[in-house]
């Protein structure tokens, strides 16, 4: 249903706030297989327990990340709760080159700069957790963050909220198996676009 070749791939951004569940939804996505693929991070932030470079992020330091930007091997970056991120060039090129639904699970910042340069072949889903005070919840329950570092993602996630009015869609996160079919059936309608048809319609014809 989805591996249509004949459809160029664009970039499947999704972003929420810490704790707004993302991860798991790109997770399922990614299980659904082609044309999906994901986009993996660089990052000057420390691996958390049971990260994994290369898989999770390419885990760098800050003067590697600075030679990247001066090189222009990066989509887009950003400064998020005190560190690098940014989108390595190549996954946007492999997106358009080998029609992929590249999913980028980025921040904000860097979804604005993707939807500023790549227009309509970046698709942006904001995922709203359902309150401020059950985003705080999940914080709390991931073990890895520290006190302070849950205070500045709280913060980080007002500020967030307020960039909703720029995306594409929203879906809420109140129940995982809804928001994981709502973000599917957003990925397959952008793939059906006829803007995403790369063939002429019944060559046969003309
Ligand atoms: P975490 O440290 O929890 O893995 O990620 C912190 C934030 O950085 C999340 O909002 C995540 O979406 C964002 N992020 C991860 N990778 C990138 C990236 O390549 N670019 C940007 N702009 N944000 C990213």
């Amino acid at each position: 249903m989805l591996n249509d070749k004949e459809r160029r791939g664009f970039l499947f951004v999704i972003s929420s706030p810490s704790g707004g569940g993302k991860t798991t939804i790109y997770k399922a996505l990614l299980a659904i297989g082609n044309p999906f693929a994901f986009s993996i991070s660089v990052t000057t932030r420390k691996p958390r327990k049971g990260e994994i470079d290369g898989i999770h992020y390419h885990f760098i330091d800050d003067q590697q990340f600075t030679s990247m930007i001066e090189n222009d091997e990066l989509a887009e970056w950003a400064e998020v709760h005190g560190y690098h991120y940014g989108t390595p060039r190549v996954f946007v090129e492999e997106a358009f080159m080998e029609g992929k639904i590249m999913i980028l699970e980025i921040d904000v910042q860097g979804a604005m700069q993707l939807k500023e340069h790549y227009g309509r072949d970046a698709v942006l889903v904001f995922i709203a957790p359902p309150s401020i005070k059950e985003t705080e919840r999940r914080l709390r329950a991931r073990a890895s963050n520290e006190e302070n570092d849950i205070a500045v993602r709280l913060n980080n996630a007002k500020d967030e909220i307020k960039k909703i009015n720029e995306f594409d869609y929203l879906v809420f996160n109140n129940e995982l198996d809804d928001a994981i079919s709502d973000v599917t059936a957003i990925a397959q309608a952008e793939h059906l676009s006829y803007h995403r048809f790369s063939s002429k319609l019944w060559p046969e014809n003309e």
